[in-house]
């Protein structure tokens, strides 16, 4: 039975209109919610630590593969269960060989250390010694901050504490064969959480959903098994986390204390009041026609031609591609926008396509991209409503395998599939034949000023979509990346160390 019956079944028993023999009532999940607080402890706060690997969400080498994976060599968790605070320090480096997919590159060890108390979520500074890490003193993070938070309630004692304050229900299920009793409450924040318990009183499963550009309402699916007895408390050794279907962690636990002194987590000073910057939009002319659309962290491209406009990315979220759409309206009155080209899957190049789906836009994309857009967008998106939900209508598709034009006799929009790309199989580029700018996605990032050289996996990706427009015969003076700034095709190869002699200008 799937959760959305079982919720149904339950909500129809409340309305009296049901019933249904396998269904406990209120009263019930209070003795179920205790019996597993006395079995497996009630500790104020948990510390657990062990190795594994993690998955990128939505960062996938192709969009039916598993996300892309890293090792978790170092994991330590603290959370505080009485003041709603957690510190996630995780030490990471690439599989070997590297797992092919998305996720900015990095060698060596990344450690991050990821921080949550209340509303308030940021990230630890990192010392010198961390090469290739993340994150700044108290670096916030409000964009992190609900799912930081409800991660908290998703762990075993942590899902008991927020059952036992919320209004919970109790069912009968089972979860692989065993029976179960569901327990199901909302959070404080909106969230359904709901847990399997098994008849060793041991929570088994957790379920939540966060709200996603991509996927609508995402399922959170975090089974525990291999219960261990740590001084008294019960934990598992075995977490796997998937979220969107695929693994996101799994953590193979070695050890866990309850009650540790000092979990008091301080907010950090400048992270607090901090909230998720608002859109910005800088429209920048890189020939007649044609605009770099940067200001934030993801760009997007702006091509004029006679009877319409054409944009090329849209990144992020619904509020990105308002922000760029609004701009592209100041930039081209009196002309639709009458195409989206996506470069590829990954969700931060294609959270914002469905807002221009709601605007009548049609979206050009490789032909293997297509399927997924259409199963994922049909999910709800009730927990973040957007354009697209609020005003449903059947996106529309120019798929192409290797290449394809755009084209009006006075502007061309050249497209191209690359081959050989480790960091997304389907990765497509733009190419203006004359204007002679390439527009490409996170195989290339012009480096800023004083910026570190690029990690052998980054020049791997550089060097293949140079490979590319050698094959491809394309004459490149600029490049519009989708993250950075305009330059010339030349920064590119001096920093692979290739010569102007090439096909390439
Ligand atoms: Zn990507």
């Amino acid at each position: 039975m799937s959760r959305e019956t079982r919720v149904f079944s339950m909500s129809a028993l409340a309305l009296g209109l049901v019933f249904a023999s396998g269904v406990a009532s209120a009263q019930d999940a209070k003795t179920v919610i205790q019996n597993a607080q006395q079995a497996m402890g009630k500790p104020n706060n948990i510390q657990y630590s062990g190795t594994g690997t993690a998955g990128g969400v939505g960062q996938n080498w192709n969009p039916n593969v598993p996300w892309h994976k890293t090792a978790v060599t170092k994991y330590t968790r603290i959370i505080d269960y009485a003041n709603g605070s957690s510190t996630e320090d995780m030490t990471r480096t690439q599989e070997n060989p590297p797992d092919k997919g998305g996720e900015a590159p990095f060698a060596g060890e990344q450690h991050v250390v990821a921080m949550v108390s209340g509303d308030t979520a940021w990230n630890r500074i990192q010392v010198a010694a961390d090469v290739g890490s993340v994150g700044a003193l108290g670096n916030p993070q409000p964009a992190a901050a609900e799912e930081r938070q409800l991660q908290i309630w998703l762990t075993p004692h942590g899902f008991l504490r927020a059952a036992a304050q919320g209004k919970a229900t109790a069912s009968e299920g089972t979860d692989g064969g065993k029976k179960v009793i569901i327990i199901t409450f909302m959070d404080s924040n909106g969230h359904k959480i709901v847990g399997d318990i098994d008849d060793q009183n041991m929570v088994t499963k957790v379920s939540s959903w966060l709200p996603n550009p991509v996927l609508g309402d995402m399922l959170v699916e975090t089974t525990f098994t291999d219960y261990k007895d740590f001084g008294g408390v019960k934990f598992p050794t075995h977490i796997l986390q998937k979220e969107g279907g695929w693994p996101n962690l799994d953590l193979t636990v070695t050890d866990a204390k309850a009650n540790i002194p000092n979990a008091f987590l301080q907010v950090a000073a400048n992270a607090m009041g901090e909230g998720v910057p608002p859109v910005n939009v800088v429209a920048q002319k890189m020939a007649d026609g044609v605009w770099f659309l940067g200001g934030g962290t993801h760009n997007s491209v702006l091509i004029e031609f006679k009877d319409y406009v054409a944009v090329v990315e849209a990144p992020l979220n619904d509020a990105r591609s308002q922000g760029v759409m609004d701009q592209v309206k100041m930039l081209v009155p009196n002309k639709p926008i009458k195409y989206v080209f996506n470069t590829h899957h990954h969700f931060d190049h294609s959270g914002g396509l469905r807002a221009y789906v709601a605007a009548g836009a049609t979206i050009i994309t490789n032909e293997g991209n297509k399927a997924f857009y259409e199963t994922a967008w049909k999910a709800p998106h009730t927990l973040q409503p957007d354009m697209l939900s609020q005003n449903p209508k059947p996106a529309t598709f120019i798929t192409f395998k290797d290449k394809y034009v755009l084209s009006d006799g006075t502007r061309t929009l050249e497209i191209y599939k690359l081959q050989g790309d480790n960091h997304n199989e389907l990765m497509s580029i733009g190419y203006l034949p004359k204007e002679k700018i390439l527009i490409e996605a996170d195989d290339f990032t012009p480096p800023a000023e004083g910026a570190p050289p690029l990690v052998p996996m980054a020049m791997g990706f550089a060097n293949n979509l140079y490979d590319n427009l050698q094959r491809l015969k394309l004459q490149v003076d600029m490049i519009a990346p989708l993250h950075g700034n305009p330059a010339p095709i030349s920064t590119m190869l001096k920093v692979l160390g290739k010569t102007q002699a090439a096909a390439l200008r």
